[in-house]
């Protein structure tokens, strides 16, 4: 009895260990699997983190690329003309895309002949708030590129208008509202510069005063509106009648002023005469009005009549004066004056 009691103490135990070893076996194949399933957990968060880290270097990368592009850029805007900023553009461009060439032209019409371009050739619009600004005519542009000479023409398209809008306001400045003619101040300020420049050269200038006669009944008869319309007028026909390189300014009122570089007293007296007869000879219509005008003119010469500015119109004031005592509608300079 005791046999079978001890048999089966050792049977039982036989499979309590037995039992236990599957147990264990068991839990070392699970433990197995879940360090197996741990590993391909950690590396999958490994290839992440590359991943990650390539992707951040990447955008590092591009981020101080635009910078470095934006950066430069901002020497183009400093441009106060159209040529510089483009050269400073073409620089910049090349040194920091791969481009074989590029022009800027205002229509592409202008750049080719009939506004064919050239095999090879392709153009980006600048433009800014929808205005177009000009074109870039462009080729061999590297495709990796295209977004950095997108980057660099959008700066340039903005530092040309940044440039029209300064030409835009210094214009403004400079001319005369109603009459599109220098204003005083800017015309003092040229006049000044020319009697240096003739002082250098050792050339003449002559500076003329321009006087609508009576021009106070021209107002008390038409209106003023209609004699606004005749001081236009008055403004184009001196343009009309001097040279390009003339400067033409409102002195005030119904009175202009007229540099003359390069020119004598006698010399000024010719052109003195040609605006004065075209105003003679002109029937100015305005406003459903026919006005008849006439003008005086007072001439003063550098150096024969004086050397500084100051002198210049003083002495074409007085000639002016004479002229409108002499009966108006008539040219006198100061230098040829006779009693
Ligand atoms: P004179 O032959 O002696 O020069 O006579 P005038 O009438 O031209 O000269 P005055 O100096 O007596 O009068 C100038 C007139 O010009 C008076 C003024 O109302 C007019 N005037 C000045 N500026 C303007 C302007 O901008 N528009 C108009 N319509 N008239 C102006
Ligand atoms: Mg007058
Ligand atoms: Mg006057």
């Amino acid at each position: 009895m005791i046999y079978v009691l001890l048999i089966a103490t050792a049977v039982f135990i036989g499979a309590v260990f037995y039992l236990a070893k599957l147990v264990v076996l068991g839990l070392e194949q699970k433990a197995d699997e879940d360090v197996l399933k741990a590993k391909e957990v950690f590396q999958k968060i490994i290839e992440q983190k590359d991943k990650s880290q390539a992707e951040k270097v990447k955008l590092e990368r591009e981020a101080v690329e635009i910078f470095t592009l934006y950066d430069m850029t901002r020497d183009i805007t400093r441009h106060f003309d159209e040529q510089g900023a483009f050269s400073i553009f073409l620089s910049k461009l090349k040194e920091s895309v791969h481009v074989e060439d590029c022009e800027l032209v205002h229509d592409i019409a202008e750049g080719y002949k009939g506004g064919v371009l050239p095999s090879g050739y392709a153009t980006f619009i600048l433009k800014s708030k929808e205005k177009k600004l000009g074109v870039l005519l462009y080729k061999g542009l590297a495709d990796k590129d295209k977004e950095k000479f997108a980057i660099l023409a959008h700066q340039f398209a903005l530092a040309l208008r940044r440039l029209k809008l300064y030409k835009d306001i210094e214009t403004l400045a400079i001319t005369d509202g109603l009459t599109g003619v220098y204003t005083r101040r800017y015309f003092i300020e040229r006049f000044d510069e020319e009697i240096k420049r003739s002082a250098l050269r050792k050339s003449s200038l002559a500076f003329l005063m321009v006087d609508a006669d009576h021009f106070k009944s021209i107002n008390d008869q038409y209106g003023h509106l209609t004699g606004d319309a005749v001081l236009k007028e008055v403004a184009n026909i001196i343009r009309e009648n001097v040279r390009e390189i003339d400067i033409v300014g409102r002195f005030g009122g119904e009175e202009f002023c007229v540099v003359l570089p390069d020119t004598d007293s006698e010399g000024s007296r010719v052109v003195a005469e040609r605006i004065r007869k075209s105003a003679e000879k002109k029937s100015i219509r305005a406003y459903d009005n026919t006005v008849r005008l006439t003008l005086s003119i007072g001439i003063a010469a550098f150096p024969t009549d004086g050397k500084l500015l100051e002198e210049l119109m003083d002495k074409a004031d007085w000639a002016l004066y004479r002229a409108k005592s002499q009966g108006r509608n008539c040219v006198v300079a100061f230098g040829s004056y006779k009693e």
